[in-house]
């Protein structure tokens, strides 16, 4: 591996949704990539207050941080965004760069690559350093039915990683403090083509992050009815668990988009996940990979759901949820 090459860099945006838990995957990818050793691995965090959030790397083992920060990053402009690590890129050579597959990230990293005419892997859930030194991923194509391994032929590699394949990298030392670096970026040559003239928070969708629920009772097409969607409530609610959809069920609005499984929805680990009226298309199914128990109930013995299961139940839902209810319901009164 050559020195450049062992550069490895995380970089986050701060102002980005679900950044820490991402940063926390990040690091575990990037600590796997460098043989498990911290020396290499750096961290960038670009946001209006960046260097609040440092700290959150030193206690990971993190040893050097780049900071860009203020208040024209007040708003994710991934334009604005990508012009500046853009410099701090070309200024301090990285080898490897890895960011999150989010929306906001993975629009960074396309910008990124087109401006440094770089390579870009997206949307990797694993990564691995070849032989060579250089870096192998492995994507789900073809909506899901195929993994594909991929590796970049571009002097620097860039890749973004979907979330909730790495594990959280642990604290390995809560005193830990290292090394800030503060990059000012040329900021009068950013002139952005887009200008926020106001912004207000999001209406709150309802329904809670649905990533770290230990158990998921997920409703699909074969819920037609409020009054079904009703029961997979009452259901999720005497189970303690959250509750998630198909997308075709986000499309009606049964739930908020949050709620959505799926490559374009949320990748989520349960210990136990209930799929209700799921056909198990692998658009959906790639969500539900790193589940550790699961459930289904269909009406149709062959739906594709049933390979995956850990048991599968025949049943149809008017009849099965009414049934289940009664019976947790019972349950719980004798409790
Ligand atoms: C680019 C792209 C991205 C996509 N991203 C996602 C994604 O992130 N997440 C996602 O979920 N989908 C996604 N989709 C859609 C995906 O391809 C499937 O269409 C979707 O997952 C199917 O949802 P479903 O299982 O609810 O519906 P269906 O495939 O229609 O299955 C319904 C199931 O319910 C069963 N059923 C019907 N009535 C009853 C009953 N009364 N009792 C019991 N069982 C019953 C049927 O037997 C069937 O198996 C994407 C599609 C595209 C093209």
């Amino acid at each position: 591996m050559t020195e450049k090459n062992k550069k490895i860099w995380i970089v986050c945006a701060s102002n980005a949704p679900g950044f820490e838990q991402s940063a926390y995957e990040l690091i575990e990818a990037g600590r796997e990539i460098s043989d498990g050793s911290m020396e290499n691995l750096s961290c960038v965090i670009i946001g209006r207050k960046a260097s609040k959030y440092a700290d959150i790397f030193f206690k990971r083992g993190i040893k050097k941080v780049y900071i860009a920060e203020g208040e024209i990053y007040k708003n994710l402009i991934e334009e604005i965004y990508a012009d500046a690590l853009a410099q701090l890129i070309l200024e301090k050579n990285p080898g490897k760069i890895l960011l999150s597959a989010s929306k906001e990230l993975r629009t960074i990293a396309a910008r990124l690559a087109a401006k440094l005419n770089m390579g870009l892997i997206s949307d990797a859930i694993k990564i691995k350093t070849e032989a060579s030194g250089k870096t192998s991923a492995i994507k789900p194509t073809f909506g899901g039915e195929l993994m594909a391994k991929i590796e970049s032929r571009s002097q620097v590699e860039m890749i973004t990683i979907r979330e909730g394949f790495y594990s959280k990298a642990p604290l390995v030392n809560p005193a830990q403090s290292g090394e800030l670096i503060n990059f000012k970026s040329d900021l009068p040559q950013l002139n952005p083509k887009i200008k926020i003239i106001e912004s207000s928070p999001k209406p709150k969708e309802g329904d809670e992050d649905i990533s770290n629920a230990e158990i998921v009772v997920a409703a699909g097409r074969g819920i037609k009815t409020k009054e079904e969607f009703e029961m997979v409530r009452q259901l999720s609610d005497l189970l303690g668990a959250s509750v998630g959809i198909t997308r075709p069920l986000a499309d009606l609005g049964f739930a908020g988009e949050n709620c959505q499984i799926g490559i374009t929805g949320k990748t989520i680990k349960p210990k136990l996940y209930i799929a209700l009226g799921i056909s198990g298309k692998a658009h959906h199914t790639q969500g539900i990979l790193n589940a550790k128990t699961i459930i289904s109930v269909n009406k149709d013995p062959d739906a594709p759901i049933k390979e995956i299961s850990d048991y599968f139940i025949e049943a149809d839902i008017k009849e099965f949820l009414p049934a289940i209810i009664k019976k947790l319901k019972e349950l719980k009164e004798i409790e």
